[in-house]
This record gives structure tokens, sequence and C-alpha cells, in this order.
């Protein structure tokens, strides 16, 4: 089987999706033409092609932020929003994932309010047929620290309604705007009521703040970039990370086309992955890096020459890091059945 095939098929885990940032622009171009016949007005025609960022642009990670809006009008009324969610979970499946924990921030829009957001999302993974199993992780953005109290009471209500669809929850959003001291009683309250907790970690360089994240021992971090001494961060809170042994969502392509990450081969993937810290591919935003979870898989493979046997067991380990427990073993039979099968 050759790596693009394998990376398609082999059952795949994804942890790190934001609903908004992974919309493909065949689904942006439906939900505009559903818009349109609905008469709703949608200014997004023109800057659909803007939804994107590369390697060779010059925009940068706090540039991605004002991206989402483009996507924002899109999801803003409850069928729309209903549509997207429905088929970016079916792309991730014809993409190969088994099981997705997609995020997404409630939202008060004109047409709907916080909760009917939720309630959207959380009707149409149940309602619909997937094969992929579909959970929720709310997230809280950095950049509406009024809100935090209102999203973390919804979080634990549809999570006590619905345990087995609302997993978790998740600190995200501009890292340079606010502090994680604020958000820090919620999210602990949160986490007493059930839900598991996944922060956006070291992004951009703050020491201080990535030593209180990982004193936190959220359940899984994501990125953690600037950990490393070679990368922003330093011994004290990259020895922190090594002992902790929490498990680092980390987006490859994501990171090189926010410059965050100069290059793919100068990823923090390796560091991570030499020093046995628990890590899960992701794919963060697909729809604005043009990427696809199959394809991040293949290019770890190629760049840190990982071959097929320790590529698909990267996918196995990920099962002991969703948030939903019993899952956990109809997943790695899964999985383990694909590595009997083709003799991995
Ligand atoms: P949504 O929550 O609206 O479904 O997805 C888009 C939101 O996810 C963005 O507005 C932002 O708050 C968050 N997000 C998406 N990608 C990133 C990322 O790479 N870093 C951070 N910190 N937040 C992100």
């Amino acid at each position: 089987m050759n790596l693009d095939t394998l990376c398609r098929e082999m059952p795949k885990i994804e942890l790190h999706a934001h609903l908004n940032g992974s919309l493909s622009r065949s689904t942006m171009l439906s939900l505009q033409r559903y818009l349109a016949d609905l008469g709703i007005k949608d200014k997004t025609n023109v800057f659909i092609n803007e939804f994107q960022m590369s390697s060779g642009d010059s925009k940068t990670l706090l540039d991605a932020f004002s991206l989402f809006t483009i996507a924002h009008e899109l999801t803003s009324v409850p069928e729309s929003l209903a549509m997207a969610t429905d088929m970016t979970l079916r792309e991730f499946e014809e993409d190969g994932c088994c099981y997705i924990e997609l995020r997404s921030t409630p939202r008060q829009t004109p047409h709907m309010t916080h909760k009917q957001y939720l309630e959207t999302i959380v009707q149409t993974m149940r309602n619909e047929k997937f094969s992929i199993i579909p959970c929720l992780i709310i997230s809280i953005n950095r950049s509406s620290p009024n809100d935090v109290e209102m999203i973390t009471n919804l979080a634990i209500e549809y999570h006590r309604k619905y345990p087995d669809t609302v997993v978790g929850i998740e600190l995200s959003g501009n890292p340079a705007v606010g502090r994680f001291s604020h958000f820090l009683p919620s999210l602990t309250r949160a986490r007493e009521a059930g839900l598991k907790v996944t922060l956006h970690c070291g992004e951009i360089p703050n020491q201080q703040e990535i030593t209180e994240m990982l004193k936190f021992r959220p359940e899984r971090i994501g990125h953690g970039v600037c950990i490393h001494p070679n990368y922003g961060g330093n011994e004290e809170i990259w020895q922190l990370l090594c002992k902790s042994q929490i498990p680092v969502e980390l987006c490859l392509t994501s990171n090189v086309n926010t410059k965050s990450t100069p290059s793919y081969s100068a990823h923090h993937f390796k560091e991570l992955y030499n020093a046995n810290v628990p890590i899960v591919l992701g794919t963060d935003d697909k729809g604005i890096f043009a990427t696809s979870l199959s394809q991040e898989y293949r290019i770890c493979a190629e760049t840190f020459g990982i071959d097929p046997s320790k590529l698909v067991r990267l996918s196995l380990r990920a099962c002991d890091y969703i948030f939903s427990h019993d899952k956990k073993k109809t997943l790695s039979d899964r999985i383990l059945n694909f590595i009997n099968k083709n003799a991995l």
C-alpha cells in the first residue's frame, strides 16, 4: 500500500478541529447559495477566496483571527450552521476519520442565541446518521472574556443532558489577548462538572502563562509551539511538559501556514516525539489551511521518516487521549484490525 492510500485508509482520530475554520470551499459555496435562496444578505461573495492562509503568503497567526468572520457570516442562521456541521463531519468521514471531537464557540447572531447555536450543532451530531463518531468540545474565546461564565454554564448544562456528545471545553482565540487566570475559575468549575479540558497553549512565547496552564494539568493542550527551549520556551517549562505527560494536539500545516513554525522539518513534532511526550495529529482549520487529516499524517511520515507501522500506531495511541472514555475500546479495536489486516 503506498503512503497516500495508507494515510487515507487508516482509521484516524481528529481531536483538534474548529468548526468554522474547517469549512471547505465547496461547503462555503453551498452555504452561500443556501443563504442567497433564503434572501439573507450575505457579504461573503467576494471574500470566500480570502479564506485561506498558505506558507507562501505574508499572513501570520494573528491575521487568522480576522478570517474566521468570513465563515461566521455563513453560519449565522441555524439551518446553515446545521448544514456546515453536517457537511464538515462528512468530509472528515470521507477522509477516513472514525472519531472526531469537533470544537466550536457558541455565538449569538441576529438569527439565533448562544443556546440555539449549541443546540443546533448538538442535534445535528445526534440526529444525522454518520459512520464517524462525532463529539463536541465547547470553545471559549479569549477575546470575549465577558462570555466565559455564560458559555461555561451552557457547557455544563449540555454535558449533563448529552454526556456522550458534549465531552469537553477548551480555551482558544487570539493568544495575544487576555489572561489565562481570568478563565481559570470557570474552567475549574467545568472540570468539576465532568467536562474534560484542553487549552491552546504556547502558540506565542509566554512562559508565565504556559507554566500556569501546565500546572492546571488540562487533559490535553493544543499546539505547544513555544515550550521547548529551541522554540521560545525554556528548560523549566519543557521539563514540566515532559513530566506531566499531558498529550499535545499537533497541527503541522497550521503552524507552518501561520508562520508559527518556519518549515515542516523545523516543527517541534520531532522534539516531542523523541522525548516520548504523548502527541496526536490534528488539522486545526482544514478549510483555511487547505489540508485534511490524512494529508497531515502523510506530511508527518515524509518529513520525519515515520514508517507505516509507527504512523498507524500514532493513530492508535490517540485513542488513549480522547475525551469519551467509553469509546476507547471500540476505536482501538478498529485500528488494531486495520493493523492486523495490513500486517503493519
Ligand atoms: P469556531 O469556534 O467559530 O467554530 O471556530 C473558529 C474559532 O476558533 C476562531 O474564532 C478562534 O477563536 C478559534 N481558532 C481557530 N483556529 C485557531 C488557532 O489556530 N489558534 C487559536 N488560538 N484559536 C483558533
